[in-house]
C-alpha cells in the first residue's frame, strides 16, 4: 500500500486504471476493497495524510454487517466493537419503550458500535491485503476532465494526472466529482446544534443504547469499546459549538437526567459540537456511467439517526456489484438509452431520503419543547410500545430493507 505521502515529482505515463476513487473515507476505501476483491484494477486518491481528529460515526447497522461479511472483515469488526441488541427510551429515569433488534429478522440482527477511526483502520488494512498499491495519500484531485475513452484527474502538489475508465467521487460533501457532473444538492441547514463526547462508562447500561427524553433536549448514550460511552445532547439555544466541551456536556447530562448520571469530564477522550445539514443530489452518475458519486458526496443526512456512513457503504456495495458489467459495456454503444448502472441512483437516493426522514423524526422528538409539546411526545412514545409499531420502528432504526 502506498499509504503515506506520494514521493515528490509527477506521475508519468501511468496506465489507464479501470477505476479511480477520489477520497479514502470509509466509503471510498470500502468500495476500493470490494472492487479489488472482484479483481478490478483500482486506485484511491486521498488528499489527507493524517486521520481525522475525531471519530464521527459509531453505529454499524445490520445491512452493512452483511456488506462487511462479504468483504471478510465482519468478525474483526464485531470483535473490535460492542454488539447492541436493544435500545431503550427513558423519561425521567423510567423506561417507556424498548426496541429489540432481534425482532427485525435481519441476517445479523444487531448494531455494532465502533469508532469510525477504528473502522477505517480495519478497512484500509483489508484494502492493503487485496491491492497493496491502491491507496495513495497526500494526493489532492483538483480537476476532473472528460476524455474520449477515459477520465483524467488533474492533481495538485506537483503530481501530473491519473486516468481511469471510471471515476468515483467518494470525496464528501461538495466534492470535485459532483462539480464535474454539474450537480448541486437540494438541501437545508438546521438551526439546531448538538454536543457529543466519549467518556468512561459509569452508567451500568453496558451494551444497551439509551435515549433519555427531556423537555430541554434529548440525551443519547451509546456503549463503545474499551469501557467507554458516547453521549450526545442538544445544545441550548444561543450556545455556539465553540463552547462545546466535555464539562458543558457533563453539566447538561446532569441537568437533563440526574447529577449522578453525568460522566466525569476528566475521563473524556473526545468532545465536539456539530450542526446538521441535509443535502441530496438529484442523481449519482453521468449518463454513460463514467462519473459516479457515492456516500456523503451524493447525500448528507443528519448524524442524529446515525446512518450516513452506512448509506455510503450500501452505495459502494451496489456499485461494486454493477462495476464488472459497467466496465464491460463502456466502449459499446448504449442500448436504447438504458443507464449502464440500472436503477442504482434511484434506489440509493430513495434510501438516503428514507434515512433523512428517520433523522428528522429523531431530531423532532429531541428538540427543546413546551410542557404541552412534551405531553404530545409522551403520547407518541406510548403508541410505540404497541408490538406492531415497535417492530416497524426497530426495522426503520436499523435500516431494514436498505
Ligand atoms: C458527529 C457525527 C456523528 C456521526 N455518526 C454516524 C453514525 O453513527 N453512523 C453513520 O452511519 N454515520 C455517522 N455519521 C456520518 C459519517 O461520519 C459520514 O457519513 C461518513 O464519514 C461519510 O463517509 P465518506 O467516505 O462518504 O466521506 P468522508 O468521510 O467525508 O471522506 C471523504 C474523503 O475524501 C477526501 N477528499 C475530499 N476531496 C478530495 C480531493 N479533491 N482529492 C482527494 N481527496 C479528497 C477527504 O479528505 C476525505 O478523507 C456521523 C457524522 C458526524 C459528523
Amino acid at each position: 500500500m502506498h499509504d503515506g505521502p506520494m514521493p515528490d515529482g509527477p506521475m508519468h505515463d501511468e496506465p489507464v486504471h479501470d477505476v479511480a476513487v477520489v477520497g479514502a473515507g470509509p466509503v471510498g476505501v470500502l468500495l476500493a476493497a470490494a472492487l479489488a476483491q472482484r479483481g478490478i484494477d483500482v486506485v484511491v486518491l486521498e488528499k489527507r495524510t493524517q486521520a481525522h481528529r475525531h471519530s464521527r460515526a459509531i453505529g454499524i447497522h445490520p445491512p452493512s454487517l452483511v456488506v462487511l461479511e462479504r468483504l471478510e472483515v465482519l468478525d474483526e469488526i464485531v470483535a473490535a466493537g460492542v454488539r447492541i441488541d436493544r435500545g431503550v427510551l427513558r423519561i425521567h429515569g423510567r423506561e417507556r419503550a424498548r426496541l429489540e433488534f432481534a425482532s427485525t429478522g435481519a441476517r445479523h440482527p444487531f448494531v455494532v458500535t465502533l469508532p469510525q477511526l477504528a473502522t477505517e483502520r480495519i478497512l484500509r488494512a483489508r484494502l492493503a491485503d487485496l491491492a497493496p498499491d491502491a491507496l495513495r495519500t497526500g494526493v489532492d484531485v483538483r480537476r476532473v476532465e472528460r476524455e474520449a475513452a477515459s477520465v483524467r484527474l488533474h492533481l495538485g502538489g506537483g503530481f501530473a494526472s491519473v486516468r481511469a475508465r471510471v471515476v468515483v467521487g467518494a470525496d464528501g460533501p461538495s466534492g470535485v466529482v459532483a462539480s464535474a457532473l454539474g450537480l448541486s444538492a437540494a438541501g437545508r441547514s438546521y438551526p439546531h446544534r448538538y454536543l457529543m463526547g466519549d467518556f468512561a462508562d459509569t452508567t451500568g447500561d453496558s451494551a444497551v443504547a439509551v435515549l433519555h427524553l427531556h423537555p430541554r433536549g434529548i440525551v443519547e448514550s451509546f456503549p463503545l469499546p474499551g469501557g467507554q460511552r458516547r453521549w450526545v445532547t442538544h445544545l441550548p439555544a444561543g450556545v455556539g459549538v465553540e463552547r462545546a466541551d466535555a464539562a458543558l456536556l457533563a453539566q447538561l447530562i446532569a441537568e437533563r437526567i440526574a447529577p449522578e448520571a453525568a460522566p466525569d469530564p476528566a475521563t473524556a477522550t473526545m468532545s465536539s459540537g456539530f450542526g446538521v445539514r441535509r443535502r441530496i443530489l438529484p442523481r449519482m452518475a453521468s449518463g454513460d456511467g463514467r462519473l459516479v458519486v457515492i456516500g456523503d458526496a451524493a447525500h448528507e443526512v443528519s448524524p442524529i439517526g446515525g446512518q450516513g456512513m452506512n448509506l455510503g457503504w450500501l452505495d459502494a456495495d451496489a456499485l461494486a456489484e454493477r462495476m464488472p458489467a459497467l466496465l464491460a459495456g463502456l466502449d459499446s454503444p448504449q442500448q436504447g438509452g438504458v443507464s449502464p448502472l440500472g436503477d442504482l441512483g434511484r434506489t440509493r437516493l430513495r434510501s438516503a431520503r428514507a434515512a433523512a426522514r428517520i433523522s428528522e423524526f429523531n431530531m423532532a422528538m429531541g428538540r427543546p419543547t413546551s410542557a404541552a409539546g412534551f405531553a404530545l411526545r409522551r403520547a407518541v412514545i406510548a403508541t410505540t410500545a404497541l408490538p406492531p409499531l415497535r417492530r416497524s420502528l426497530a426495522r426503520a432504526f436499523t435500516m431494514h430493507g436498505r
